[in-house]
Formats: C-alpha cells, sequence, structure tokens
C-alpha cells in the first residue's frame, strides 16, 4: 500500500508532489487525460509569482515536474475513473488496474466546456474545432477563426490567435465581457479582434472533406441568423470540475466542485482524503492558489498520517 497518491498533475499536484516528496513519503503521482493540467494549454502566465517576464505554462509544468521528481515523486499515467474510500485504505482503480494509499490528494482539475451544438463532437481535435489556441493556433496561419466566450480565457485566446490568423472574431453571449480590466481593454482595442456581442453560435458547418467552413450565430436579442466563413472555432466558456468519481462520496456543490469541510480549504469529511486546486475552487482558479492548495493538502497529509501510522 502506497503512503500517499496524488490525483493530478497540474499546479495542485505537482506542488502537493514537491511537499510531499520532500517530506520522505514517497507519493505516487497519476497522471489523467490532460498530463501538466491546463496550464499547459496557456501561452504566457503573467500573474505566477517570480516570473518578472512571464513564463509559458508548458515550461512551468515541465518545471514543476521535474522539482516533483527530482525529490523522488514517481508519476505513472493512469486515469481512475472509480474509487472506494476508507478511513484505513483508499482505493483506486483504472479499468482493470488497482491502486491503494493510505491517503490521498485529489487534484484532478477541470476540463474545458463545450457548448453541445451540432457539429461540434464531430470537427472537435484536428477537424477546427478546439479548446487550445497555444496548442492549434500555428495551425490556422492567415486564417479567419471563431472565439467563443467572454471571460479572461476568450480575451487570452484571441489575443495569442492574433499572431497568426488574419482576422480573430469573438462571439458572445452578452453585451460586456467578463473578463478582468487589462484583458478586455487589450481585446477591445485589438485591430484584428471583431466582437460579435449578444450571440450564440448555433451551428458549425463542415466543409466536403468534414472539416469546419463556417458557423451560423444567432442574435439572442434580435434572433437574426447569420453564417459567418471561418477555418477554426476555438471554444473558451470555462470548466467542469473532473471530479465524477467521488459523486456519491464526497459533497459536491451544484457544478460538481468538491466542498472541503472542517472550516479547512483542503480536508474532506473522509479522514486521510484531500482536495487541491480547480476541482475544489470555483471561486479563485488560478495557478497560485492551486499550487497553494497542493501545499496545504500535503502538510495535512503528512500530519494526519505521521499520527495514523
Ligand atoms: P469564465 O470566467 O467562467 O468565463 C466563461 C465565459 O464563457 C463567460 O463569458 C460566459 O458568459 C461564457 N459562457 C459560459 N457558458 C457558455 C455557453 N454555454 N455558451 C456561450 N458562452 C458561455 O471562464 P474562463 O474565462 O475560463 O476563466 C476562468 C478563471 O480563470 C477566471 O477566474 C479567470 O479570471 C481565470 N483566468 C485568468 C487568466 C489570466 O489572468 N491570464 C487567463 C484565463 C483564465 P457570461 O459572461 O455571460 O457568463
Amino acid at each position: 500500500m502506497e503512503n500517499i497518491i496524488i490525483l493530478g498533475t497540474g499546479c495542485a499536484g505537482f506542488t502537493a508532489g514537491i511537499y510531499t516528496a520532500r517530506a520522505n513519503l514517497n507519493p505516487l503521482i497519476l497522471e489523467g487525460r490532460q498530463p501538466g493540467g491546463q496550464l499547459t494549454t496557456t501561452s504566457e502566465v503573467e500573474n505566477f509569482p517570480g516570473f518578472p517576464q512571464g513564463v509559458d505554462g508548458y515550461s512551468l509544468m515541465d518545471q514543476l515536474r521535474k522539482q516533483a521528481t527530482r525529490f523522488g515523486a514517481r508519476v505513472e499515467n493512469s486515469f481512475i475513473d472509480k474509487v472506494e474510500l476508507g478511513v484505513d485504505k483508499k482505493v483506486l482503480f483504472s479499468g482493470d488496474k488497482k491502486f491503494e494509499a493510505k491517503a490521498i490528494i485529489i487534484a484532478t482539475g477541470a476540463a474545458p466546456r463545450l457548448l453541445g451544438v451540432p457539429g461540434e463532437k464531430e470537427m472537435y481535435g484536428g477537424k477546427g474545432v478546439t479548446t487550445c489556441a497555444t496548442c492549434d493556433g500555428a495551425f490556422y496561419r492567415n486564417m479567419d477563426v471563431i472565439v467563443v466566450g467572454g471571460g479572461d480565457s476568450a480575451c487570452e485566446e484571441a489575443l495569442f490567435l492574433t499572431r497568426f490568423c488574419s482576422k480573430v472574431t469573438l462571439v458572445h453571449r452578452r453585451d460586456e465581457l467578463r473578463a478582468s480590466q487589462i484583458m478586455a481593454e487589450r481585446t477591445l482595442s485589438h485591430e484584428k479582434i471583431e466582437i460579435i456581442w449578444d450571440s450564440a453560435i448555433e451551428e458549425i458547418l463542415p466543409d466536403e472533406e468534414g472539416k469546419t467552413r463556417a458557423v451560423t450565430i444567432s442574435n439572442l436579442k434580435t434572433n437574426n441568423q447569420e453564417e459567418i466563413p471561418c477555418k477554426g472555432v476555438f471554444i473558451a466558456i470555462g470548466h467542469i470540475p473532473n471530479t465524477q468519481p467521488f459523486e456519491n462520496l464526497l459533497p459536491l456543490d451544484s457544478n460538481g466542485y468538491l466542498i472541503p469541510e472542517n472550516g479547512s480549504q483542503v480536508q474532506t469529511a473522509i479522514p486521510g482524503v484531500y482536495v487541491a486546486g480547480d476541482c475544489a475552487d470555483h471561486v479563485y482558479r488560478q495557478a497560485i492558489t492551486a499550487a497553494g492548495m497542493g501545499c496545504q493538502a500535503a502538510i495535512d497529509a503528512e500530519r494526519w498520517l505521521a499520527e495514523n501510522k
């Protein structure tokens, strides 16, 4: 049986890995479907303390991984789909594979929300529909693209895409951006970005090869419909926490976020089970706050393990 298993390799998971490894707990970190977590899909991180010139998300996560493994944390790729949580033993299942640990830290993060419109699934990943400008932006050099959403992510994606694309059209369902002032100002003033307000994507339309050729949008105030030609649709409308395996075992809020207990940010009702990062934080959702929660969870787990040998 492992001392401690950490689920997730984002900022929360790797920070928990650094702390538990340095505490000689020989942690096992399980990597899910997004190695390195959401930050690996971010172009420029300007607000992580210690990087006055900013740092790209992929490099930051690579550094955290090296830091955790340097102290002995082991990383294994296994997506956990079922768990059993007892006080003495936590059992994690990944298909036919089984892991057992005295303590676990759930740092499973969140996954991008999708629109659920016709054409989205069919053209997702390689045929024009994506949730990651950093990963896919360069494929759309000199092409027209759409970004959907009005938050910081949508603005960041739109601004990043201006480096490659001939025109970026931001489609937002309201008449004002939700994004922080600095991101909103940069987006509103960029000459390559056009914003279509009060509008929703109705359908993503394929060409004869099954790749994206246009979207149909409808104005939510006037009901007018319009077809906009584009080669790429970047969806940036928020996230859904990756907490499905814990649904009937730990308290979740109405949006699926884990709810910590005992007046703590990271403890749960089950001794030896801790939460950290975006799977349990719908308020701050920052790399630095996730890292902070990873640290808290690791210290609490270390103390609990010491008291419950
Ligand atoms: P968000 O702030 O929740 O924004 C989601 C956006 O998508 C909102 O504008 C929302 O519209 C829209 N939306 C939601 N569901 C939709 C649907 N079904 N159809 C159409 N539009 C929909 O999410 P986020 O932008 O991913 O940001 C999440 C957190 O990370 C925030 O705290 C943000 O500040 C932070 N973040 C920071 C940075 C940075 O500082 N560089 C970068 C990225 C993210 P409404 O406005 O109408 O609700």
